[in-house]
């Protein structure tokens, strides 16, 4: 494509005033921005008809193969304000690189980087007010996604394809997020298999997904801790987060890839835990060793990693007929502090050394 993403603006914004009460208390996922960017794919022509414009709702036949088949893909991502007033998106090429890996699982076309990076940075630039002038977790959170939108019933990969992406300004995900989240570990349903979509950001995955979460609701937990299908007792990752565990000898230990999604902060928070004196390491770890480790102290924090929810301490575990909390269940000393580290070098408030930040 590489033609960018030309903007026709709206002629109905969102009033100024209206905009600004919504900036004040954003919630998560409510309110939209004035534009969406969008692209078309075809078998015959590629992609085509990359635009930013006014958001607007789709026209869909009712045979769309996303509708019966769900062949559907997503991302997320943030953009922060920084104090001077300039907005920076963090490591969105990694999001991008995601993108096109979820795009092959789902037989979809690969959009390109650059593609992908020039219609998240035009909506910006085209939604500018729109990100919020921070005082604590504030963001202009984006959703790119692409689904299939031929009018065919057959399964098989769709011949067109929407691409499209838009934005929705997000205060912090969990109204308790600093004071620390309670996972309901799920005996009866898994997240994935091996061989299945589980690596992939696709949305049958969390349509599978909100039975358990209900289910974690209907045991007072914040979300689902999922274990391994294959019946191992191995912990895989929570509905919307990875998770992390710090251990008394200085370790900061995640689950190691496979049938779980390869998170941005994941990755964010593997490169930064030398720099808190903790040796990062990916393996399996079973729920039993979570328990004994809780009760014996070798496991002394544990937090849950994403876009959304940056660093969510966990302060405790559920599941049918145990309970069990992690330390004395507040949210650890350094949970916190990475916390504050990662959200520092999104708001530009500390050194970008890995060079993750990029200027819109
Ligand atoms: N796991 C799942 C299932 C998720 O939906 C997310 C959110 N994208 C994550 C982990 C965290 O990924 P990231 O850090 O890239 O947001």
């Amino acid at each position: 494509m590489s033609t960018g993403f030309p903007l026709s603006r709206t002629t109905k914004p969102v009033p100024e005033a209206e905009r600004a009460a919504i900036l004040a208390a954003p919630g998560f996922g409510r309110y939209f921005t004035d534009h969406m960017a969008s692209a078309v794919w075809t078998l015959d022509g590629g992609w085509h008809d990359s635009k930013v414009g006014p958001l607007e709702p789709f026209t869909l036949h009712p045979s769309a193969a996303v509708l019966h088949y769900a062949q559907e893909i997503f991302e997320g991502l943030k953009a922060y304000r920084h104090a001077d007033g300039s907005v920076w998106l963090f490591r969105p090429e990694a999001n991008a690189r995601r993108f096109a890996r979820s795009a092959k699982r789902l037989a979809l076309p690969e959009l390109p980087k650059e593609d992908f990076l020039a219609s998240v940075e035009e909506l910006i630039r085209a939604d500018e007010p729109w990100v919020p002038r921070s005082t604590g977790e504030e963001s202009l959170y984006l959703r790119p996604f692409m689904f299939a939108s031929e009018a065919f019933l057959g399964v098989r990969p769709a011949a067109r394809v929407i691409y499209s992406v838009i934005a929705s300004p997000a205060g912090p995900y969990f109204a308790s997020g600093v004071t620390g989240v309670t996972l309901w570990v799920s005996s009866k349903y898994t997240r994935s298999a091996r061989g299945g979509t589980g690596a992939a950001k696709c949305g049958g995955n969390y349509a599978a997904s909100l039975a358990a979460q209900i289910e974690a609701e209907q045991h007072g937990c914040d979300q689902v801790m999922y274990l391994d299908s294959a019946g191992e007792g191995d912990l895989e990752e929570s509905g919307t987060m990875n998770l992390c565990l710090i251990t008394s000898d200085g370790r900061l230990v995640t689950p190691a890839l496979g049938t779980i999604l390869e998170g941005v902060t994941r990755d964010t928070i593997l490169a930064l835990a030398a720099d808190f004196g903790l040796t990062p390491v990916e393996r399996s770890v079973s729920l039993n060793e979570l328990r004994s480790g809780a009760a014996d102290g070798s496991i002394t924090e544990v937090f849950a990693a994403g876009t959304a929810a940056v660093v969510t301490p966990i302060v405790g575990f559920r599941g049918d007929g145990y309970e069990f909390t992690i330390g004395n269940g507040a949210p650890g000393k350094q949970t916190v502090a990475l916390r504050e580290h990662v959200l520092d070098i999104q708001y530009g408030r500390a050194e970008d050394k890995h060079g993750w930040m990029r200027r819109v």
